[in-house]
């Protein structure tokens, strides 16, 4: 293999950087030549393409977002949308595509890949923390710490209040950022898509904390929590809870930006360089992650559509400091 494709795609995550940086750096040890894709599957289809070598990508390890931009590309969900870009990889003589996403990413490369016969990868890199196959996904440390100073600045102006404050964070379907988030600033509750939220509980538990001579209290919440999020919880706590000043704080999208944490840009670099080794060694189709702390292959196929489990052991344990 001679000429690789790199491009990140779907959400931004911090740490995609170091993955782009570790892709060409190794592909250099390799003689392998990298052509950098921008704007994800978008820029593919519309040949927004340039080569790149390992001075193009000094002084990013430590940049959020990403300098090969992503997109979102509803074309690349149709066959010929995937056939525009499999002839844009043919004209430059692309033999392999490197993609740095999540599991719709994946998706998308896995139809090319059966249609196209062209080689992939899968990079995972999402905040949400929601891909089986790596037991951390790049992004999802700086996001964690990210949600956590946060949390720990609004438990400050909570306690000067002595107010309850209900405070949102990322995750749609999956509440690994509200659980860790949660436990590492103390949360007294924790409310995750993945179990059901009875508002009644919430009540019980939030009136025992506070009659524990405790004038403030922080509950965290996944946005993607079963009742609604944390502007709707509100409205269902306060006719009991009104004695208590209630605030609420989504966190939204400062938790997508900001610098990579050290240990993203570690396992960024590491599944980025072993992203290009696996190529080589002839793999296709399949996801580089890291699981106790070894580098594993997944076939993609088995990244979307299922679901990664949450520890619900530390969620008891959160229960248990509360
Ligand atoms: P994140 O987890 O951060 O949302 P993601 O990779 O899952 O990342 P998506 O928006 O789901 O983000 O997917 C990124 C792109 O991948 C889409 O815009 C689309 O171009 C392509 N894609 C997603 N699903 C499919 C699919 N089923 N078939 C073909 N292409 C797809």
């Amino acid at each position: 293999m001679k000429k690789i494709g790199v491009l990140t795609s779907g959400g931004d995550s911090p740490g995609m950087n170091a993955a782009f940086r570790a892709v060409v750096r190794t592909a250099k040890t390799l003689n392998m030549e990298v052509m950098a894709i921008r704007h994800g599957y978008k820029g593919l289809i519309e040949d927004d393409i340039t080569k790149v070598t390992p001075h193009d990508v000094s002084n990013i390890i430590q940049r959020g977002g990403t300098v090969l931009k992503s997109a979102r590309c509803d074309e690349f969900r149709t066959k010929e949308g995937r056939e525009k870009a499999a002839n844009v990889l043919k004209k430059h003589k692309i033999e392999a595509l490197i993609t740095i996403g999540g599991d719709g990413t994946f998706q998308g490369a896995t139809h090319l890949a059966n249609e196209h016969d062209i080689n992939v990868i899968g990079v995972p890199a999402t905040i949400d923390n929601d891909l089986v196959g790596s037991d951390e996904t790049i992004g999802y440390d700086t996001a964690l710490n990210t949600a956590m100073e946060a949390i720990d600045k609004i438990r400050d102006t909570a306690d000067a209040h002595d107010r309850l404050f209900l405070v949102e964070v990322m995750g749609r379907d999956a509440g690994f950022i509200a659980l860790e988030t949660g436990i590492a600033g103390g949360a007294e509750l924790i409310l995750l898509p993945e179990s059901l939220t009875d508002i009644d509980d919430v009540k019980a538990s939030l009136n025992e904390v506070l009659s524990e001579q405790r004038r403030s209290s922080l509950v965290v919440i996944a946005e993607g929590d079963d009742t609604g999020g944390a502007l709707k919880i509100s409205e269902e706590l306060k006719p009991d809870f009104s004695k208590y000043e209630m605030r609420v704080c989504i966190l939204g999208h400062v938790q997508r930006g900001g610098n990579p944490t050290a240990r993203d840009r570690v396992l960024a670099s590491r599944l980025g360089s072993a992203a290009v080794s696996v190529l080589n060694e002839g793999h296709s189709q399949v996801m580089v992650g890291v699981v106790n702390n070894k580098v594993k292959l997944t076939p993609l196929k088995m990244t979307f559509g299922k679901k990664k489990d949450i520890n619900f052991d530390l969620l008891e344990l959160a229960k248990t400091l509360r």
